[in-house]
């Protein structure tokens, strides 16, 4: 096994929150390194890897809000994620579907522009994936929280985006992230995939869910897995998890084991569940089979995927 956690769950970004308060009057220096942003994209090398821009550079002079401190690098300093959004691109609208391979560049920024996280996830380090979808989240909290959720008056961000206020009443808002549990229903030696009725054609997946208010993630694995195909489970264990920053999610990765077998798909849920065999998951896996498509790589589906072949899910 090359990577012992998902990708984006290395937690290799020193966060430094006691520095937010004070955090933008290091904005400007030309050591405080940023991560700047275009439409949720981050700007990345034509090469591969984060293009980051010292904050003193001349392209972040018309930022669409102010900037996010998301830390401390390894040398101490200050590291932001800007919203560059208002500025003019070349290159095209971005795709909005969830493969989206445009790319958008701007003046003053050689061999470098923006790209949808999912395409290029692969190519950052584990301390650059972290940043990118930490600076994709925050802005896409930001642009969700523009109002107050009790008076309606426009809020202003504060201690350097992690929180924002409301003048009017007073309320504070702060960034939050969604609970999904996903999970591999094992049944002896099969395991159970599902598929939605949005996805690309051969595309296969854990099932997963919402966490709904006030219910366990354990609850959750159980309910999900029943409503989308009727099929009970038990022994729910908790595996590992994955901040999954499209636009908010945190992945549960769940284990569960099956009590029975018979399917009855929910069509408003999935279109499609299957039980299949270990030596089918790995025939999916290398891409030989011709009805599932191998899942994509970065997603915990695959990491969990991969630990049950291993036999390390225990
Ligand atoms: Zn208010």
């Amino acid at each position: 096994m090359k990577r012992q956690v998902p990708l984006f769950a290395d937690g290799e970004l020193d966060r430094a929150a006691h520095l937010r308060e004070t955090a933008p009057t290091l904005w400007g220096l030309s050591q405080s390194r940023v991560i700047a942003f275009w439409g949720l994209k981050p700007l990345v090398h034509d090469d591969g890897g984060l293009h980051l821009l010292s904050s003193a550079d001349p392209v972040l002079a018309d930022l669409a809000g102010p900037p996010v401190f998301l830390g401390v690098d390894g040398d101490g300093d200050a590291l932001f994620a800007a919203d560059l959004s208002n500025v003019k691109v070349t290159g095209g609208p971005a795709d909005p579907s969830f493969r989206d391979e445009t790319v958008q560049r701007i003046d003053g920024v050689a061999q470098a522009g923006f790209c949808d996280l999912r395409q290029i996830m692969m190519s950052l380090s584990p301390w650059e994936a972290e940043i990118a979808a930490t600076g994709r989240a925050m802005f896409a909290w930001h642009e969700g929280h523009v109002y107050c959720g009790r008076c309606g008056t426009q809020t202003q961000m504060q201690m350097a985006g992690w929180e924002r206020l409301c003048s009017e009443c007073g309320h504070k808002q702060f960034p939050r992230t969604d609970p999904v549990v996903i999970m591999l229903v094992t049944h002896g030696n099969d395991i159970l995939l599902g598929r939605s009725p949005f996805w690309p054609e051969r595309m296969y997946s854990l099932l997963a869910g919402f966490v709904e208010p006030g219910e366990p993630i354990e609850a959750a694995v159980i309910r999900e897995v029943h409503e989308e195909t009727g099929v009970a489970v038990t022994d729910v264990r908790y595996v590992a998890s994955q901040p999954w920053a499209f636009p908010a999610s945190l992945m549960f990765g769940c284990r569960a084991n099956a009590k029975s077998r018979a399917i009855t798909i929910d069509p408003d849920e999935i279109e499609d569940a299957v039980w299949v065999s270990r030596e089918r998951v790995m025939s999916i896996m290398a891409g030989d089979d011709p009805d599932i498509a191998r899942p994509r790589s970065g997603a915990i589906a695959h990491f969990l995927l991969r630990l049950w072949l291993a036999d390390r899910l225990e």
